[in-house]
């Protein structure tokens, strides 16, 4: 079944070509038990492992059951490996963070459907370890653990068994047992070919084979070799084509332990992508809801409003006493209102801050001087009481409109409606509450008391101009025109210079200001995407390390997992499955900490935030992903590892 002609290994070793087989040719029939013996050094176990496909002959040709492997692909000799091949290495070579049965049954991940207790149990009962089906390697004695090894070796019955010096690290009772098994499962028909020191076992076997300086010294067969006619083997059904689901949970199941056995290591690689989606889900929590609160406001505003200011420019001409500063007087506001066609309505305010108490509480809030209009205009009918009379505005009358934050923080469950506060130690009388607005970013709309803007700028600033003027257009189609005449109108009555026009007042149009939120959320959705773009680049850095580190650690792993079968794939993806564990777990982390801190902030400062299913969704496929790319470099480079030199590696 075995066939090599003239089989030659050699390696450059630097400047010099070290030859270990110069030339072996041998034919070794089924059923046979054949020992090789030599000095160390003779080339025994690399003979050994072209023979178990684990290593490619530098020149020669090697029929295994009538086919020639030297041409086949590494995936192609894994297969044939795992299918037909057991091999029994002196170091055992277990697993030692998973339990016997998983051991033994470990080549059935790659070749059937995933780890099989049962199969582990009937075999570990064949060698004699029935009751150690649950104890991890380092559990084990040497002798047990060659076991195993050899119970592993036989789960997917194999044609022939390699054993290299199976019984160099036991004692010699352990020994006797592991020979007896051998011999036993050579009575069954398996071909076994051993390399051993020991002349005892030598004399057992069927034939003996010396090899010396790499090539065959003598070979005598000491036992004749009876025919056995057991076939071929059945020929294992063809894995179907179907995505290996239990093998796909194994490696994740495996990520999970690795992230647990590993734990700061695993936290500290994770903390990139768990900051970064953290920044991310906070981030866009929180700029929804500014952008949810922007659009609430202006859609209360109505789209026909236009507001009016003045510039910062200094113009000669009609000015204030206080400053050369345009300020906007009330007789502006009549100007306009009665000379400008197209206007509905006008509502002039002056704005500032006061202290104000009722009983023993004090509070400092935003005071609003307007006129009736201003309900109107801006959505503001009082819901509990009345808005104050264009005759109480005339008349600078002491009254006053309050809203829900001022109320709750002055007088918690009383109603106000009919009480007197004192604004800046002026006793007003409330006549109504404002209807809630919610809060635009930071600024909470509802901590504000609103007066007649004539008893504002006289009783309570002393001033005798307005801020600012809102302007309800009567038709959506005449604003670009009344925005015109209004600037002609103030530039006539402050005769600003031509020069200086363009800046001296100030008029805010609801569809300019949208524009102006939408690209500022736009550029918002720009900073937050590079922000997120580098976290994610920086955490996926920070996982690629932590692979390569893991790879290298456990080469010895993965030359063992390729020696049993595995193929190229299958370590990818094991190595895939872990780096996507810790990137999703890194993920999901960042995702609950982004939720908590929105959450918090909403809480703490009353910042309106919006946590959308999606953003959710995307940072969870964006953590997937990362640990995809990432991880790809280190599971490619596992999975390129050459099956010996990796077992070599210490
Ligand atoms: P044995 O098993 O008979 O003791 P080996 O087959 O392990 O001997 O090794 C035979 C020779 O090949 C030794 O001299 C060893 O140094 C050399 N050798 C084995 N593997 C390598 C390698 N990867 N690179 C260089 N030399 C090697
Ligand atoms: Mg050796």
């Amino acid at each position: 079944m075995i066939e090599i002609k003239n089989i030659r290994k050699s390696y450059q070793m630097g400047e010099t070509t070290v030859h270990v087989l110069n030339g072996i040719s041998l034919q070794i029939e089924r059923g046979d038990f054949v020992a090789i013996m030599g000095p160390s050094g003779s080339g025994k176990s690399t003979l050994m492992h072209i023979l178990g496909l684990l290593d490619i002959p530098t020149e020669g040709s090697y029929l295994l059951n009538g086919r020639e492997v030297s041409t086949l692909s590494e995936d192609e000799l894994a297969v044939i490996r795992r299918e037909e091949i057991g091999f029994i290495f002196q170091q055992f070579n277990l697993l030692s963070r998973i339990e016997a049965w998983k051991n033994v049954s470990l080549p059935l991940l790659y070749s059937a459907d995933g780890y099989n207790l049962e199969r582990g149990r009937e075999l570990l009962t064949q060698v004699g370890l029935a009751d150690r089906i649950d104890h991890k390697s380092n559990e084990l004695s040497g002798g047990q653990q060659q076991r195993v090894a050899i119970a592993r070796s036989l789960v997917n019955n194999p044609a022939i068994i390699f054993a290299d010096e199976p019984t160099g690290n036991l004692d010699s009772k352990s020994e006797k047992e592991i020979i007896e098994i051998l011999h036993r499962l050579n009575d069954q028909g398996i071909t076994v070919i051993i390399v051993t020191h020991e002349d005892s076992i030598a004399q057992q076997a069927k034939r003996l084979i010396r090899l010396r300086d790499g090539v065959v010294q003598s070979d005598e067969r000491q036992r004749p070799l009876e025919q056995t006619n057991i076939p071929l083997g059945p020929g294992k059904p063809a894995r179907p084509p179907k995505l290996p689901w239990k093998e796909i949970i194994e490696h994740l199941h495996q990520g999970f332990q690795t992230l647990a056995a590993n734990k700061i290591r695993s936290s500290l690689s994770m903390l990139g992508i768990l900051i970064g989606v953290a920044a991310v889900v906070g981030m866009l929590a929180l700029g929804a809801g500014a952008q949810k609160s922007i659009e609430k406001q202006l859609s209360s505003l109505g789209s026909n409003l236009l507001v009016l200011r003045a510039g910062n420019v200094r113009v000669g001409g009609v000015v204030t006493q206080e400053s050369s500063r345009i300020r906007l007087s009330m007789e502006d506001v009549m100007a306009v209102k009665n000379q400008v066609v197209g206007i509905r309505d006008v509502s002039p305010s002056s704005t500032g801050r006061a202290q104000v108490t009722y009983l023993d509480k004090n509070w400092n809030t935003t005071i609003l001087g307007v006129t009736p209009s201003f309900a109107k205009i801006r959505a503001s009918e009082p819901i509990y009481g009345r808005f104050f009379s264009d005759d109480e505005n005339r008349k600078r009358a002491l009254v006053a409109v309050v809203g829900i934050t001022v109320v709750r923080e002055l007088f918690g469950n009383k109603s106000p409606i009919g009480e007197m506060i004192k604004i800046n130690k002026v006793n007003f009388r409330v006549v109504g509450v404002l209807p809630e607005k919610g809060t635009a970013g930071p600024q909470d709309q509802d901590d504000r008391i609103v007066v007649p803007v004539s008893t504002a700028m006289y009783r309570l600033f002393g001033r005798n101009y307005v801020d600012s003027v809102d302007v309800e257009v009567a038709r959506a189609e005449d604003i670009p025109a009344v925005q015109d005449s209004i600037l002609e109108v103030m530039n006539g009555r402050y005769r600003v210079p031509l020069s200086a026009q363009g800046d001296a007042f100030q008029i805010f149009n609801m569809a300019d200001i949208q524009k102006a939120v939408d690209a500022s959320s736009k550029t918002m959705a720009l900073l937050l995407s590079s922000i997120a773009a580098i976290s994610l680049v920086v955490g996926g850095i920070g996982i690629m390390n932590i692979m390569l580190v893991s790879v290298t650690e456990r080469t010895k792993e993965i030359g063992l997992r390729k020696a049993v079968g595995a193929r190229r794939r299958d370590i990818l993806m094991q190595f895939l499955a872990e780096s996507i564990v810790v990137s999703v777990c890194g993920g999901v982390l960042g995702i609950l900490f982004g939720v908590g801190f929105s959450v918090l902030m909403a809480k703490l400062l009353g910042w309106t935030v919006v946590i959308s299913s999606a953003s959710v969704l995307i940072s969870f496929g964006f953590s997937a992903l990362v640990g995809i790319v990432f991880g790809s470099y280190p599971a490619q480079k596992a999975s390129k590892l050459h099956p010996i030199e990796a077992l070599r590696y210490e």
